[in-house]
């Protein structure tokens, strides 16, 4: 992507079916559920287009929510050696995957007593999102300042989660997104740059921030033990 993909409107059909991009079975990498065995769900799209985005969601196939849920627990018993007796964390991601209408899925999960996470930017919320939905929200900038993150995001949102970067200068330093009046934890986490000098000053920069802010260093596992 690299800030080369279409900035797509959000599309909020009754959400019985969604355009959906991958679903793995994996370990959920980074932020407040690091280690967590998962289902990743990465729905297609997004509404912004950032420079750093490293992730593929262009393509897409529309999956019914039974299809979507059918696949999710084949990978995962795929990725967990045919251990299929715990409930793993589902984590809705993107692009953006609150531009779809993500309610009737979560609502379906939550039901079969899956811990429920999305990761959003914070500038769209899914319609009628039910509460115990839990967001991890990565605030994004456009013309040197963070997009304030809505506050029916905030009121959902465990975590906010900052990319920090020395070379990009706009994402060298954290801002106010909501944090503070909400009192929600906060992540920093190192930005990938596939450059391994910079990702050295980006995670001293990390370290750093973290510290200074009072919050709490993340590291994307996945990525140290080579998996999606
Ligand atoms: S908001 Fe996230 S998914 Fe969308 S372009 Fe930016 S980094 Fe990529």
């Amino acid at each position: 992507m690299f800030g080369k993909n279409l900035k797509l409107k959000p599309e909020y059909s009754n959400g019985k079916v969604l355009k959906v991009t991958n679903i793995f079975g994996t370990f959920q990498g980074e932020g407040p559920y690091t280690g967590y065995p998962s289902i990743f769900i990465r729905l297609s799209g997004c509404n912004l287009a950032c420079t750093f985005c490293d992730t593929e969601f262009d393509r897409y196939d529309e999956l019914g929510i039974n299809e979507i849920i059918d696949i999710g627990y084949k990978k995962f018993s795929e990725f967990s050696d045919g251990i299929n007796d715990i409930k793993p964390l589902i984590v809705i991601t993107g692009g953006e995957p609150m531009r779809q209408n993500i309610s009737l899925l979560c609502k379906t999960l939550l039901d079969n007593g899956h811990i429920v996470q999305i990761e959003s930017n914070g500038t769209l919320i899914s319609p009628d999102l039910p509460k115990d939905v839990k967001i991890v929200c990565s605030p994004k900038i456009a013309n040197n300042k963070y997009y304030k993150v809505r506050s029916d995001v905030l009121n959902q949102t465990i975590a906010i989660k900052f990319i920090v970067s020395e070379s990009q200068t706009e994402y060298s330093d954290i801002g106010d997104v909501g944090q503070k009046e909400w009192n929600i934890p906060v992540y920093i986490q190192p930005m990938d740059e596939y450059n391994s000098e910079k990702n050295f000053i980006n995670l001293s920069l990390a370290m750093k921030l973290a510290v200074s802010n009072n919050g709490i260093l993340s590291l994307q596992i996945h990525k140290m033990i080579s998996i999606e």
